[in-house]
């Protein structure tokens, strides 16, 4: 696992600047969970580290290495979405595994791969089905662990639970943490869900308009804001 360091990091879009001037220093075996609302750049932000856009200026690091420039299979960084699109017609199985394989990785090392990541998912009796036979809880578990089977430095989750009824969303809450404490894994998680917020994070970032308005521990903020937009953001309905 790693540390994550984003160093005056700035985007625009066009004539559109998205994200300002970010500077961020997560730890190794951090939860960090972003926060902000819809349009601020948060997915712009996970987009950055993950290498699927290019910061306009900036330096990312992961430890002491900058990967501004490192292609994004080269990062080991895994991605979860809202949307987790499994592939319809393989198995989960063959989706958790099928990014090994193509990396040319044995069909040995493959199957205790999906072995031990089934056995921590608890998706052990799933394994033969296909996405069309899971609910939508089993769906992210199998997304999850497309993304655990690659042993990555660093998780971003973008919204993960946001399309889950508010049962399975705290029962994934309860998961993901477990699954935090397990690995040790460095994470960057989006959530538009304050309880989801202030459970899962070691610290919390609120972002604003491309600009980060304060980066703390969850107690913290919510002892003593910064502003009125974060004290506001905190307390308010998900
Ligand atoms: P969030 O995830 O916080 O809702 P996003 O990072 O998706 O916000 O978007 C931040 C802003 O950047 C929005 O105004 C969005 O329209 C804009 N944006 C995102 N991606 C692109 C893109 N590829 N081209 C142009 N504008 C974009
Ligand atoms: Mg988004």
């Amino acid at each position: 696992m790693a540390s994550l360091t984003l160093d005056k990091v700035r985007k625009t879009f066009g004539s559109v600047e998205v994200l300002k001037e970010i500077n961020l220093a997560i730890e190794d075996g951090e939860f960090l969970v972003l926060v902000g609302p819809s349009g601020c750049g948060k997915s712009t932000l996970l987009n950055l580290i993950a290498g699927l856009e290019t910061s306009s200026d900036g330096e990312i690091r992961i430890g002491d290495r900058v990967i501004n420039n490192v292609h994004p299979k080269d990062r080991n960084i895994a991605m979860v979405f809202q949307s987790y699109a499994l592939y319809p017609n393989m198995t989960v199985r063959k989706n958790i595994t099928f990014g090994l394989e193509i990396r040319g990785v044995a069909s040995s090392e493959r199957d205790k791969a999906v072995d031990d990541v089934a056995r921590l998912l608890q998706i052990e009796n799933l394994l033969d089905r296909k996405p069309s036979q899971l609910s939508g809880g089993q769906r992210q578990r199998v997304a999850m662990g497309r993304a655990l089977v690659r042993n990555p430095d660093i998780f971003l989750f973008d919204e993960p639970l946001s399309n889950l009824d508010a049962k399975l969303r705290v029962d994934m809450r309860t998961e993901i943490k477990k699954l935090h404490h397990r690995l040790g894994a460095t994470i960057v998680y989006v959530t538009h869900d304050q309880i989801e917020a202030m459970t899962l994070a070691s610290r919390i970032a609120v972002m604003k308009g491309g600009i980060l308005q304060q980066f703390d521990t969850p107690q913290r903020i919510y002892e003593n804001p910064n502003n009125m937009f974060v004290a506001g953001f905190i307390g308010s309905p998900s």
